[in-house]
């Protein structure tokens, strides 16, 4: 099978976390998988830049956003990089341009124009496991976009349809889907199978659990998507 597996920021928020989301990949790629990774920043990173950029300014320029904002998904995927080549695994780490990832022009909430997936086929042709920066692409000028606000999940869902991967798995914080969130509501119940238009409502109303335009672009191109936990090994949701 070739899977795309998407770790948000939790998972990644420290380096034992990316110790787990090695180990974790490396279980698939060693069950026969061709394995493509996208990650987030750490947790908290994103706004931790976004206050540095507040110190200098408060109106900063959107496209100098875009080049601080990029950066922390770049150390998220070397270093998950780094600890896979570590383990004895192929792995190689690429930004949004080197996966193709071609966007609008609108720096801070681009949408994903087009993706030339070129570079990770021949990547994962050779064996490799082919980690990716999240929630970035470049516009035509070649400028640094970023994607919105937990943007990770748009770019691993794009990228599973333009590898047509057989599935796209969103590793998180929580189990899976609830009725409501989960760290609000201790009655909220875990589902096991939703419909792209109920989890499109979800997200549009701001559930976080998955960026609308991710599901958005799932559900156009009918690519299955599961929603599970780094954490334990317990079934998730099935979209
Ligand atoms: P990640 O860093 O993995 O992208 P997010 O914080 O963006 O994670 O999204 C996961 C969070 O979404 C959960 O911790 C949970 O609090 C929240 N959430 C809100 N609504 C729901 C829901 N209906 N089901 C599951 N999680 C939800
Ligand atoms: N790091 C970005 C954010 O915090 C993107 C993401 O996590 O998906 O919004
Ligand atoms: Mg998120």
């Amino acid at each position: 099978m070739l899977i795309v597996q998407k770790f948000g920021g939790t998972s990644v928020g420290d380096l034992d976390r990316i110790q787990n989301v090695a180990n974790r990949v490396s279980e698939s790629k060693k069950a026969g998988n061709d394995v493509v990774v996208v990650v987030s920043a750490m947790s908290g990173e994103t706004n931790k830049l976004l206050g540095f950029a507040k110190h200098f300014s408060s109106n900063p320029s959107r496209a100098d956003m875009d080049m601080l904002l990029s950066s922390g998904e770049r150390v998220t995927a070397s270093l998950l990089s780094i600890a896979l080549n570590e383990m004895g695994f192929g792995a190689v780490a690429m930004t949004g341009r080197k996966a193709g990832i071609i966007t609008t022009n609108h720096h801070t909430k681009a949408r994903i124009e087009e993706i030339n997936p070129h570079a990770i086929q021949k990547s994962l042709k050779d064996s490799n496991i082919v980690i990716i920066a999240g929630f970035q692409g470049v516009n035509s000028a070649g400028d640094i976009t970023t994607l919105g606000r937990g943007g990770s999940d748009l770019s691993a869902v794009a990228i599973a349809g333009a590898l047509k991967a057989d599935l796209c798995e969103i590793y998180t914080d929580v189990d899976g889907v609830f009725t409501t969130d989960p760290s609000i509501n201790e009655k909220a119940k875990k589902i096991d199978k939703i419909s792209y238009e109920e989890i499109l409502e979800m997200s549009s109303l701001g559930s976080k659990v998955l960026q609308p335009s991710a599901v958005q672009t799932a559900m156009i191109n009918n690519i299955p998507v599961y929603v599970r936990s780094t954490f334990p090994e317990k079934p998730g949701t099935k979209i």
